[in-house]
């Protein structure tokens, strides 16, 4: 049987990946003529061939180094390797290009680590090309050694190690140790030897006292496998003088290329990575990302060794103060010492964690009763007594701590500090400064709060307001000078809702932006109604909280609803509560200017019980002072009363405004009030908040009662 070919089918496997852009694949009858030539781009047939000649020491098999100018038509210098394929007349052969084959090694001035790595898998790839060329040894081994060469001196100067082991096989072909036959010297200096002791050593003998079990392992599996990698921490018996290395084992044909590379530094920067991550940059304590990770496996813990478990959720009472009127540089301070005082509260193996804001928390491990983090939270309250001095004063700064404790308020993290987080919340509405542990009845308060705010919130997309009016006499003149709007809730079940058991909440969940917004507009609308009656119409305060203030732009919402309704601004006024001015928000200060150039008078609330200096009231310029009712029922009693609202009428005199008594419920205080010259009244002996009725329920001049 005779069998035809085309002589180029020997040289479709071109692969420029392995053999460069100018390898070389040629095939010679054992009669001396070539059959076919193949450089990337060039075939043979057609002529020319690549091939200029054929070399005369072109048998058996062998490989030389083939000079250009002599051989090739491109007059490229290559390495090449020749067989005589079995049972063919014919001699394969395969050139790699000198320039590109000793290219990684003139590249090795310039070390790039990542050379090696192709390196060794060109290392492999060569080999296999071979192998399916039917390539023999001699052809591989020069290629290998060369390989290796270029592979160790790129290596050289990079923090590679590199070696090459090969495998000791007893009888049986079985392997049992294996020997190193090469390394850099990087390698060698990584185990502490000199290369020319280095080569020749049994890996098994690598280690002083011990049998390198893991590393034998390793080799093993990359003689079986042929690839193995893994960053391994270096145990200590190992003679290596790194703690982590990246080991990559490659086998090529029947030995092993085994890279070493020192990670140390990049796992020590990991490491810190992650201690950042999980600290608390201020303060220095783990942060509440620490804990995902530590409290579940503390509970394990404890639940294994039959030992309680205790939270302590601490959060800083009046904090927020500080930071708003000292600064956060002063805020910081403070957490800062907050921090400590709560570490030296609690014992050396207790965690004291920063969760955020003004939030701590203290694990407590291994306690036997509830008694003892009842005792550290006693610790930390005491230790907050004290007030804190930072840089920009003294500041008085207390704790509230919730308790939950495993396994009695729950099983797992998230329920325990959910139920901690409901004790320090109860602490909180109870007064503050104090400890308490979990209790289910705390979790029916705050359900019950939650419920409730939701409901508002429905009412305030709903509008379920109506404002009453509750009107303001002149008290030299007996008319009416102004009515203050006051809001109820009218509940869809629970009937008519006084503004005390709904305001507070309120404010706390921001729920008064909404609601306030609502008020003006309702109020707005009301005036309008009331002006189209064509009567004389008496100006409307409304109660505006310092909330609303801080987070929205009132003077432009009022503006907004006076455009809106048509009223001119002389029938609104706005009462602001004393408290709420206080801290000298300046965002505070300008809105009120803005409301005031609008022509809309300002009156201050319940004047007395805060703390505003009178400087503040001068500054902020305000028409009226209302003083709080608490001062109104003291008056006929005691002299002191008297002469405490005196000092009022004449101190608010004084700076130009005029005085209005809130809460006047009898003739006799109206009395004292006029004696006193008191301008305005206020109260249920004039009148009780009114819903509004078709006109303005002015009161006629009369209806005031005589003033002796
Ligand atoms: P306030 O601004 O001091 O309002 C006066 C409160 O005193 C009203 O209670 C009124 O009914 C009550 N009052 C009037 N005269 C007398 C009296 O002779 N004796 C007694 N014992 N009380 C009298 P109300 O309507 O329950 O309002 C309570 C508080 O709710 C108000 O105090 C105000 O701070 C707040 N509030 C009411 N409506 C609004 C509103 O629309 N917006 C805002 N932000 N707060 C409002
Ligand atoms: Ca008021
Ligand atoms: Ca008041």
């Amino acid at each position: 049987v005779k069998i035809a070919a085309v002589p180029v089918y020997l040289t479709a496997s071109y692969d420029e990946t392995t053999l460069g852009k100018n390898g070389f694949l040629g095939a010679v009858g054992t009669d001396g003529i070539i059959r076919v030539t193949r450089t990337e781009r060039s075939i043979y047939p057609p002529p020319p061939p690549t091939l200029l000649k054929r070399p005369d020491f072109l048998t058996g098999n062998g490989s030389a180094l083939l000079e250009g100018e002599e051989f090739f038509r491109d007059k490229r210098s290559r390495y090449v390797g020749w067989d005589i394929v079995q049972g063919y007349p014919l001699i394969g052969l395969v050139g790699l290009d000198k320039q590109e084959a000793m290219a990684p090694y003139w590249a090795n001035r310039a070390i790039d680590v990542r050379y090696a790595t192709l390196a060794t898998a060109a290392l492999a790839v060569f080999t296999l090309i071979a192998m399916a060329l039917s390539m023999q040894l001699a052809w591989r081994k020069y290629k290998m050694e060369s390989a290796q060469a270029s592979y160790r001196m790129a290596t050289e100067s990079g923090n590679e190690g590199f070696y090459i082991a090969h495998p000791i096989r007893n009888a049986n072909r079985v392997i049992v140790d294996f020997q190193i036959v090469d390394s850099n010297h990087r390698g060698a200096e990584m185990l502490r030897e000199r290369r020319d002791e280095l080569i020749g050593k049994r890996v098994s003998l690598l280690y002083e006292q011990a049998y390198p079990e893991r590393l034998m392992a390793m080799l093993y599996q990359a003689m079986d496998k042929g690839f193995y990698e893994e960053e391994i921490e270096v145990p200590g018996k190992s003679p290596l003088n790194i703690q982590w290395a990246y080991i990559k084992i490659v086998r090529t044909d029947s030995d092993l290329a085994v890279t070493l590379r020192d990670i140390s530094d990049t796992k020590a920067h990991v490491a810190e990575l992650e201690r950042r991550g999980n600290e608390d940059v201020l303060t220095g304590l783990p942060n509440r990302h620490w804990v995902t990770t530590y409290l579940p496996r503390a509970i394990e813990h404890a639940a294994q060794s039959n030992t309680m478990l205790a939270l302590l959720f601490i959060d800083l009472d009046g904090f927020k103060k500080v930071n708003d009127t000292a600064g956060h540089a002063a805020g910081d301070e403070v957490l800062r010492n907050a921090a400590r005082r709560i570490k030296e509260s609690v014992r050396p193996h207790d965690q004291v964690v920063r969760l955020g804001g003004d939030e701590f928390l203290v694990i407590l491990e291994q306690i036997t009763h509830k008694m003892d983090a009842a005792h550290v939270a006693e610790r930390v309250v005491h230790a907050f007594q004290q007030s804190f001095k930072t840089s920009e004063g003294v500041h008085s700064v207390g704790t509230s701590i919730g308790i939950s404790v495993f396994p009695d308020d729950g099983t797992d993290a998230e329920t325990l500090l959910h139920n901690g987080d409901i004790a320090m919340y109860s602490v909180k509405t109870s007064g503050k400064g104090n400890y308490s542990f979990y209790d289910q009845k705390f979790y029916d308060v705050l359900h019950a709060r939650l419920q409730k705010e939701s409901e508002l919130r429905h009412a305030i997309g709903h509008d379920q307001f109506i404002m009453y009016y509750q009107p303001r006499v002149d008290i030299s003149t007996g008319t009416t000078s102004s009515m203050e709007a006051l809001v109820r809730w009218m509940h869809p079940e629970k009937g008519l809702l006084q503004p005390l058991e709904f305001i507070p909440l309120a404010e706390e969940t921001g729920l008064i932006l909404g609601l306030g917004e609502l008020v003006i507009d309702k109020v707005c609308a009301q005036i309008a109604l009331w002006a189209q009656s064509g009567q004389d119409l008496v100006p409307v305060s409304i109660n505006v909280t310092s909330r609303q203030f801080n987070e929205v732009d009132v003077a432009k919402i009022l503006s907004a609803a006076l455009v809106r309704y048509q009223i001119a601004p002389k029938l609104v006024e706005v009462e602001i509560t004393e408290s709420s001015m206080m801290g000298d928000s300046p965002e505070i200060s300008l809105a009120l200017t803005a409301i005031r150039t609008m022509g809309v008078k300002l009156l201050v609330d319940d004047f007395g019980t805060g703390y505003s200096s009178l400087s503040q009231l001068h500054r902020l310029e305000f028409d009226m002072l209302k003083v709080d009712r608490a001062f109104t029922a003291e008056l006929g009693k005691t002299e002191r009363g008297n002469v405490f609202f005196k000092a009022i009428i004449t101190m608010a005199h004084a700076l130009g405004m005029r005085v209005i008594a809130e809460g006047v419920e009898n003739n006799d205080q109206i009395k004292i009030l006029k004696s006193l010259l008191c301008d305005e009244i206020q109260g249920f002996y004039i009148s009780k908040p009114l819903p509004p009725s078709a006109n303005q329920p002015i009161l006629p001049k009369w209806f005031f009662p005589t003033i002796a």
